[in-house]
């Protein structure tokens, strides 16, 4: 970070400082122009961390060339081989749309977005994802988010450029973090698990009613897509995850399918 952006994020306290938390993460970006614009809209708002998912051509002279000042954002962004690694240590990931999909999955709009995002409890990272820009963000994707963002606009002609979409979302973020003063938390004891570790949960819980024959194992998909939009609403803590695990291995011992060692419950 330097000096200036450091200054800017760390002597605001509650205030601009709150956005070292955001992870802004670009997925298989075509355009390396659009990342380096993306991290200029990032620098401007006091954004810096910067997170690419397989991006098509990276590193690009036109990234460097539309960063234009913001290179220390782009030369510190990290670049990743599938989506899991982006998301280590976010306990909240937010998903930004184009489109209003029809599988109704809980979305905000951008204002509402960056007051979820500030005000997440915990140490955990904030994950704000964006799409590419042919086709935005696969059903799998969205369905690792625990909301999905929605920038209004103009209901026949809605698709911002990519980089102007992280231009909006970073400005509403900057503009609720200045914003914030003392608002209502969460108990300060309520940390929800990381994706990673919802993920091992989903896998388990996903196993086990396979093993109990409830998911139809030609077909369980549509199933888990339910029940991972439930969990992802509780946001359930570390403790919260031990029990749903710990009850999960039962399950599958009284259906005599747990396996030998087992896994479930208080390991991760
Ligand atoms: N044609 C694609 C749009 C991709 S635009 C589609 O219909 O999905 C590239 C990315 O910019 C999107 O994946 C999203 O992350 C962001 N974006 C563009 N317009 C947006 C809007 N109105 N609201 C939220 N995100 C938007």
């Amino acid at each position: 970070m330097n000096t200036k952006a450091a200054q800017d994020t760390r002597s605001s306290g509650h205030g601009a400082g709150r956005l070292r938390r955001i992870r802004v993460v670009l997925i298989n970006t075509t355009h390396p122009g659009n990342i380096g614009a993306a991290a200029r809209a990032m620098k401007v708002m006091g954004l810096s961390q910067l997170h690419l998912v397989n991006p098509k051509v990276y590193p690009h002279a036109d990234a460097t060339a539309r960063a234009s000042g913001a290179d220390g954002v782009l030369q510190r962004a990290q670049v990743h081989t599938g989506l899991g690694a982006a998301l280590e240590g976010c306990s909240l990931v937010l998903g930004t749309s184009a489109r209003l999909r029809s599988l109704s999955m809980p979305q905000m709009d951008v204002r509402k977005a960056a007051e979820v995002a500030l005000g997440e409890p915990g140490e955990g990272d904030v994950a704000v994802l964006f799409g590419r820009e042919a086709y935005g963000l696969t059903n799998a994707e969205m369905q690792t988010c625990h909301h999905l963002v929605h920038i209004d606009t103009n209901p026949e002609f809605g698709s911002l450029n990519l980089a102007q979409a992280v231009q909006v979302v970073a400005y509403e973020l900057r503009m609720t973090a200045l914003a914030r003063h003392g608002a209502a938390r969460p108990p300060d004891d309520w940390v929800p698990v990381d994706a990673g570790q919802m993920e091992r949960f989903f896998e388990h819980l996903e196993r086990t009613l396979l093993d109990l024959e409830f998911l139809n194992p030609a077909q369980p998909r549509r199933l888990m897509m339910r029940l991972r939009r439930l969990f992802n609403r509780a946001r359930p803590d570390q403790n919260e995850i031990n029990i749903l695990r710990g009850i999960l291995t039962a399950a599958q011992r009284a259906a005599g399918t747990a396996p030998e060692a087992s896994d479930g419950g208080d390991d991760d």
